[in-house]
């Protein structure tokens, strides 16, 4: 079965391209949340960050997107971050390098 965006989905994935405008985000023809991004460098890439995401759900999408930012913000201030370290501090709050801590939300 086709999916077909609804008036919430479509809400919703602008409210996150809103807090995301590096990435542009949609939902695939099976149901699965995407997102996208073209500018990742050998080094982003290297910790883990990935240009394409696909997720079941909107929160799951969402907290993705939130690791690879965070990741992203912690590199950018010098620190080692991973996506992987900032998923686990995302989740639980175990600190991911450095800068966990110094700024919450990307
Ligand atoms: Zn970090």
């Amino acid at each position: 079965m086709t999916y077909t965006q609804t008036e919430q989905d479509a809400v919703d994935l602008s409210v996150l391209q809103a807090r995301y405008p590096e990435w542009r985000l949609w939902r695939a023809d099976g149901g699965a949340w995407m997102a996208t991004r073209a500018d990742l460098t050998d080094a982003q890439t290297t910790a883990g960050m990935s240009p394409t995401l696909m997720e079941d759900t909107r929160r799951a999408l969402a907290s993705e997107l939130a690791a690879q930012a965070l990741a992203d913000v912690h590199r950018s201030m010098g620190s080692e971050c991973t996506v992987t370290a900032a998923r686990d501090h995302l989740r639980d709050r175990r600190p991911c390098c450095s800068s966990a801590g110094q700024r919450e939300r990307p």
